[in-house]
This record gives C-alpha cells, structure tokens and sequence, in this order.
C-alpha cells in the first residue's frame, strides 16, 4: 500500500464514520503548509476494486507543487504511454490472427487483450514514474491521505499534527465513539 514508504513522521490516525460520498470538514488552511487554501488536494486509497476519494484544502503554491514533474518522472511517463500503446497493438494483432472463430469474437478477444495489455505495462511505468518524483512534491502528496477505510469508516493521517488536532474537532460527530449515540437517537444539542 502507499503508507508503506512514508519518510516523513505522520499524525496520530484519526477514524471517521463516514461513508462513501459523505464529506469531511476541514480548516481553510493548506494541509501541507498552511496557507489559505484556494485548491484541492485528492486523496485516494484503493483496495481491490474498491476506492475511497476525499478532497482535501491546498493551497495555489502546493497545487503548482503538486503539477510538477522531475524530468524522470516526465520521461518515464512518456516512454510508458509509448510502450502501453504498442504492447496493446500487438496484442491485438496476435489475439486476432491467432485466435480462431467468428471476426466479431476474434476482434472482441483482440480488444480486451489489448486493453489489458497495455493497462499492465502502463501500470509498471507509472509506478517508476511515482518513484521518481520530486521529493518537494511527494511531501505535498503525503500531507494527508487515507489510510484505510472500510464501508463505513475512513482512516486518515496527516503531515501536520495540527492539522490533524482541527479536523478532529471539526469532524467530532464522526468519530466513531460519538456516532452510536446519535443512531441510538439521543438528544444532540
Ligand atoms: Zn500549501
């Protein structure tokens, strides 16, 4: 998973009942350096085919962060969408002379091998692409994320304890000690 090589020291993780398509309440400040926010940060997590996304507040200079890209990344990227496309080409072409059957079947087959194909070579591409990202950029990206989730829960850690201290108080009626007691229908004031 993504959490596994974080160099920087993370907040406490905070737990939240919220479900899929419910929203966190944040500071308007940047998460990775605190400025005001005019951007968003989006964090993902995904586990299997499951994904989890939350917008998180950045601001103008980490999001310009954030869109650069060290010349390895850049060139990773390229050759990778190069190779992708004619992995996936070729294994079109193969499925389609290879395999018997009707042209509908055959083209089908043809298409589904090259989409996935060239899905797997972009995917080892991409991964180098990551590795080789500006460390001043991976700092912007790891100010928060998701670190795991369930269907009702959502896990997040942040760069900025302090930030993570105002989330938690903005969020209290989702922590998951406080959220039985408003389904159990008890007075909230
Ligand atoms: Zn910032």
């Amino acid at each position: 998973m993504t959490a596994a090589r974080q160099s920087v020291i993370m907040s406490q993780p905070l737990t939240l009942r919220i479900r899929p398509g419910e929203s966190v309440r944040f500071p308007n400040h940047c998460v990775a350096c605190g400025q005001p926010a005019t951007e968003r940060l989006m964090l993902h997590n995904r586990r299997g085919q499951l994904t989890r996304r939350l917008d998180a507040p950045l601001c103008a200079d980490c999001a310009r962060q954030l869109a650069r890209r060290s010349g390895r990344e850049e060139q990773l990227r390229r050759t990778g969408a190069l190779v992708a496309a004619v992995v996936g080409v070729l294994a079109l072409v193969a499925v389609v002379a290879l395999v018997g059957g009707a042209w509908w079947l055959r083209g089908l087959l043809g298409a589904l091998a090259a989409s996935a194909a060239a899905a797997f070579v972009w995917a080892l591409f991409r991964r180098r692409a990551e590795a080789a990202q500006l460390p001043e950029t991976r700092a912007v990206r790891a100010a928060a994320q998701i670190v795991d989730f369930t269907w009702r829960d959502m896990t997040l850690v942040f760069a900025d304890e302090a930030m993570a201290t105002a989330v938690r108080e903005l969020n209290a009626a989702l922590l998951p000690a406080a959220v039985p007691q408003l389904e159990a229908g008890e007075p909230t004031i």
